[in-house]
Order: C-alpha cells, then sequence, then structure tokens
C-alpha cells in the first residue's frame, strides 16, 4: 500500500503498450512537478478508452505519493490542479469477537461468493462458522462436473450451480458490479481475492475478471484460511429442515437426520436451490416473484467482436466485450447478459430431465469465440400463477422443454434457421467452443413467441451496432434461464433477518444480488451486521 502525502490523479492518457515510467512521466506533467517530487506511484483505476478509433489509448487514475513541498504546493495553489484530488486509504474493519460460545455457531449454508465472504469475514472476527454445502470441494467438483460434461451423467447435487465456490466457479469470474458501495467492501472483496492468488491488477482493472482456472485455486486458498482461523466446512450435506422456539431459530436438520442446535442460520443458497425454496416456502419463510430474463446464448468469432471495438489494434489489446440493448416486442427490454470474451458455453444443468446453458471461460480467455446470452426480461404476469414459486416453475418447464428437444444434449442452431422457425443441419463460418454435447434443432420450438420474436428484433438491432452481430451463421445454444433469482426473500433492511429471527437470507438465491461480487459483499455485509449484533 501506498504511503506518504497523497494525491488521486484522474485521466491519465496513456498509449497502448504503454511502461510504467510512462505513467510516472504522465503524472509528473498532469501535476507540474518536478522530477524528483514523485516519490512512488499506484495505478487505481485503469481502463480503455475506445470511444475514437484512431485514437485508442489507456485511461488510468493514479495515487502519488509527492514530497511535502509538492504537496503543500498543490493543494495551497490558488486554482485547482484539474482531475487531481486528496487521497486517503480506507480499510473495512472487522471487529475481534473475544467470547465465543463455540458450542453454537453461525451456520453458513452455501459456499458461493455470498456464502464464502460471509464465512470468511466471521472466521476474521473470531467466530468459528459452520459451512454447509451440497456438493463437494472444488477439486473432486471438477472432476464430476467434466464428467457429466463428457457423459451427460448429472449429479443433482454437484454440478455447475452446485458446490464448493458456488455458481461462480465455472464462470468468466467476471468481477465489475452495479453496486455501488462507499464502505470499501468491493475493494475489500477483491483484496481478499488477490491475496489468495488473484492478478493484483483486478483491483485496479475497470472490468476486472478471474477465469475458471484461478477460481479454483483461490477458493482452495481460502478454505485453508477459514480452516485454520477455526472455521468447519461440511461438503456434500444438504439443509434439510429446521425449527424454531418463540419465533427464533433454534436448530437445524442436515441430510434429514443430523440435528445441529443453531441461533444464526445464513442462507446463501443461490437461485437454483428449488427444494430449499420449497421448504423455505412451506415453514412460512415470506419470499415473492420477481422478474429475471430469458433467452438464448449467442457465439460469434472473438476476432469479429475485438475488431469491431479496437479496429487495427485489436490483437494488442485483451479480447474485447460488448454490451448490447434494444426493445423486443410488448416492449420488452432485450440485452446481452454475461459476456464472455474468449469463453465457452457450458451446459449448466442442476435437475434431471432439464437443459439450460451459461458461459464460462479461463484466465486467459483464449477461446476463438466470444459468447454473450441476448435475454429477454420477464415478469410474474407471464409466470401463469402469482405465488413465490411460479417463477421457478417457469424456469423449470423452459428446461425441461429444452432437454426434450435435444434428448439432454445443449440443442444448437444458426441464427439464420432460427428466424426461418427451421431445424439447423450443420455448422456455416462459425463453430461452436461448448463443453457438453450438442445436438441441432428448433430452439422456436421451447420459447414463448414473446421471447423468439424479441431474440430477432434485437440481433437485428444489435447487428447495425456491431457488424455481423445477426450474421446467419452465428451459432445460438438454449436454455438461458437462470440468470437472476426468481424470487425475493423477504429481510430486513436494518438486521438483514427473514421473518424468522436469526435466519439471515443473502446473495443471488434471496434476491440481494446479482453477480459474484454483489453476492460476495452481501455476503460481507451480513457477517458484519451478526458481528455487530454479539458485540
Ligand atoms: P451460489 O454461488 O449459487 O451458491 C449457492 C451454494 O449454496 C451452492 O454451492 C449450493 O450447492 C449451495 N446450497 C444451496 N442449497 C443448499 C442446501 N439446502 N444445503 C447445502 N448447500 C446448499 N457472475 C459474475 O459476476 N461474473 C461471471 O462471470 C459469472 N459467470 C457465471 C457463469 C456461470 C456458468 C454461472 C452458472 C454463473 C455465473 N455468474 C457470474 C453468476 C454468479 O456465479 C452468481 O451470481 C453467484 O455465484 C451467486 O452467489 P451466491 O453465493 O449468492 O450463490
Amino acid at each position: 500500500m501506498i504511503e506518504g502525502k497523497l494525491l488521486q490523479v484522474s485521466q491519465v492518457k496513456l498509449p497502448v503498450g504503454y511502461t510504467a515510467e510512462d505513467v510516472r512521466k504522465a503524472c509528473i506533467r498532469k501535476l507540474k512537478i518536478n522530477d524528483n517530487e514523485i516519490l512512488a506511484y499506484e495505478t487505481k483505476k485503469k481502463s480503455i478508452d475506445a470511444r475514437k478509433k484512431d485514437d485508442i489509448h489507456y485511461s488510468l487514475s493514479v495515487v502519488v505519493s509527492l514530497t511535502d513541498k509538492a504537496y503543500s504546493r498543490i493543494i495551497s495553489a490558488r486554482r485547482p490542479v484539474p482531475d487531481v484530488t486528496l487521497y486517503k486509504e480506507e480499510k473495512l474493519e472487522i471487529k475481534r469477537i473475544t467470547k465465543t460460545d463455540d458450542k453454537i455457531r453461525p451456520v453458513i449454508v452455501g459456499s458461493g461468493p455470498a456464502g464464502l465472504f460471509c464465512a470468511y469475514v466471521l472466521a476474521l472476527s473470531g467466530l468459528k462458522p459452520i459451512i454447509v454445502e451440497q456438493g463437494q470441494d472444488v477439486e473432486r467438483r471438477t472432476a464430476t462436473v467434466d464428467k457429466f460434461w463428457e457423459t451427460g451423467e448429472l449429479s443433482e447435487t454437484t454440478n455447475v450451480q452446485f458446490g464448493e465456490g458456488g455458481a461462480g466457479t465455472f464462470s468468466d469470474g467476471k468481477l465489475n458490479t452495479m453496486v455501488k458501495d462507499p464502505y470499501r467492501r468491493i475493494p475489500f472483496v477483491l483484496e481478499t481475492f488477490v491475496r489468495f492468488g488473484a492478478d493484483p491488477e483486478i483491483l485496479y482493472l475497470n472490468k476486472p475478471h478471474i477465469g475458471t482456472d484461478v477460481l479454483k485455486d483461490i477458493l482452495i486458498n481460502m478454505r485453508k484460511e477459514i480452516l485454520s482461523l477455526g472455521g468447519k466446512y461440511r461438503f456434500e450435506t444438504k439443509f434439510t429442515d429446521f425449527e424454531t422456539k418463540k419465533g427464533d431459530i433454534s436448530h437445524i436438520v442436515l441430510n434429514d437426520e443430523e440435528i445441529l442446535p443453531c441461533k444464526e442460520l445464513i442462507l446463501a443458497i443461490g437461485h437454483s436451490s428449488r427444494d430449499t425454496f420449497e421448504l423455505l416456502s412451506s415453514k412460512g419463510i415470506i419470499m415473492t416473484p420477481k422478474p429475471f430474463a430469458v433467452g438464448l446464448r449467442v457465439e460469434h468469432p472473438q476476432e469479429m467482436i475485438s475488431r469491431y471495438q479496437y479496429g487495427k489494434m485489436y490483437d494488442r489489446l485483451p479480447p474485447a466485450d460488448y454490451k448490447v440493448t434494444a426493445k423486443g416486442v410488448e416492449d420488452r427490454g432485450v440485452y446481452s447478459f454475461c459476456m464472455c470474451p474468449g469463453g465457452y458455453v457450458v451446459n449448466s444443468s442442476s435437475e434431471k430431465g432439464g437443459t439450460l446453458v451459461n458461459g464460462m471461460s479461463y484466465n486467459d480467455r483464449g477461446s476463438k469465440n466470444a459468447n454473450s446470452a441476448i435475454v429477454v426480461a420477464v415478469n410474474p404476469a407471464d409466470f401463469g400463477a402469482d405465488d413465490a414459486l411460479a417463477g421457478v416453475r417457469y424456469q423449470r418447464e423452459l428446461e425441461k422443454k429444452t432437454y426434450e428437444l435435444a434428448k439432454g444434449a445443449i440443442p444448437i442452431q444458426l441464427f439464420g434457421d432460427f428466424k426461418e422457425n427451421k431445424n439447423s443441419t450443420g455448422f456455416g463460418g462459425i463453430t461452436t467452443v461448448s463443453k457438453g454435447r450438442t445436438e441441432f434443432a428448433n430452439l422456436r420450438e421451447i420459447l414463448p413467441k414473446y421471447i423468439s420474436e424479441s431474440i430477432i428484433l434485437g440481433m437485428g438491432s444489435f447487428g447495425t451496432k456491431i457488424k455481423g452481430f445477426d450474421r446467419d451463421d452465428v451459432v445460438l445454444l438454449g436454455v438461458e434461464s437462470r440468470t437472476s433469482s426468481p424470487l425475493r426473500i423477504l429481510r430486513d433492511s436494518e438486521s438483514y433477518e427473514a421473518n424468522i429471527t436469526g435466519i439471515y437470507p443473502i446473495g443471488e438465491g434471496a434476491g440481494y444480488a446479482g453477480g459474484i461480487t454483489s453476492a460476495a459483499v452481501d455476503g460481507v455485509k451480513a457477517a458484519l451486521k451478526i458481528i455487530e449484533k454479539r458485540i
């Protein structure tokens, strides 16, 4: 961490291929100081500015440590230096709890980002959380998931959605989030990833990403640390019931047989734990249906996307991403979601007889294709009922149709054939890069008309922005049905508890996050609430 008299310099413009010395010199120029007045510097934000194709450059925000003299001169100047502000480094404070009752430890259900970061913060505070995870540890999980992709043999407790690391493990590991957080929780999450093995550049990149390969090592390292702090992992253990006393949680049931006393139950169960949603609903936990989005994955050549974003500089910069939005039929939003540069489309099923897809990548984002979900907004009025689980049934029906359409494989179709409502029989210029068996089919057969037509409209509109986006040989794969939780579990905004005291619904499944970083931040927030209550 940089120390001393600190200032932040923004909008530092640097060419592609710049060196560390270029950064120093650019800061000296902006601050109008002498060469020897800058003592140290650290990049805090870095993004590619590709708005003008003939002037693609990096834009940095840099913290500089200055001599006392230079610092005083700048902050006392009558005219403020443009793009220069005072800088103060703040740390997230995690209070230590000295008196703990080791017999009744906080129980966290789910080891996805929300559960994992909640457990880590609780462990740092001196509490010794128990993490209950229905799936396997990440080493064995990787083998189970690989086997599923090869043979189609699905485990309903260890798969792309379930197991150590949760749904974030087989992912692109994008860490950017729409969530604003003035309390240093986002940097805390990113610094934790770095502490356990991520490249430090995620601390300052505008769109940081980790990748499946690196994420797995991070999970193993975090597990070791949580265990060394006294935490406990219970893999292949399912939370199956709970009981209350006078409105408070009193104990939980694991694997339908083991009873564990419990005063703090943190439910970080993700958006795919449908049987647990059913259990919670049947036990009187209040939840409501919520909108989400449904659609198909699309694959394009990565080179096409990178050329569009960066022009002739495309091969000197990291694989490019995109974000596109349009209006579909009935005024529905249609947009790209979870874009994976240099990625793979993966069969992400978690229930027998159901097929769905998502995207992942490795740290190098080295595959030849870019993929993203092109999804259409759906809301409770589409679900055919208004109970809390109506959205789950809507998803399940789509996934069942998808499974049946391609007999358990991922159904795949070219965009031209999708428009013409006919089966594809072979690839054009783009071939799929996917994990799991694929089979040509007609994806129109599984989707409601308002989704198919919205996708066609959306793709046409995106084609006017990114040349080739709506090519006839663009590959579509289905179905992308688990974009976010189909329900929200009610919790008190102050205490974070559900309508039963001691139960904390957190993360994406509870409807309070969407993505790895926001789920992790929600886990941190819940842990801080629990620590505060214990002090
Ligand atoms: P989850 O990660 O879903 O974890 C929930 C865990 O709870 C699971 O491991 C599950 O087994 C466990 N569990 C559930 N019920 C029980 C029970 N009864 N007993 C025991 N254990 C239980 N987000 C991004 O930000 N960037 C990306 O690049 C990205 N790519 C993705 C790619 C794929 C293929 C997928 C599937 C998702 C991706 N996401 C991405 C979304 C992201 O993974 C989720 O938003 C995030 O993991 C949600 O975190 P969570 O902790 O709330 O829940």
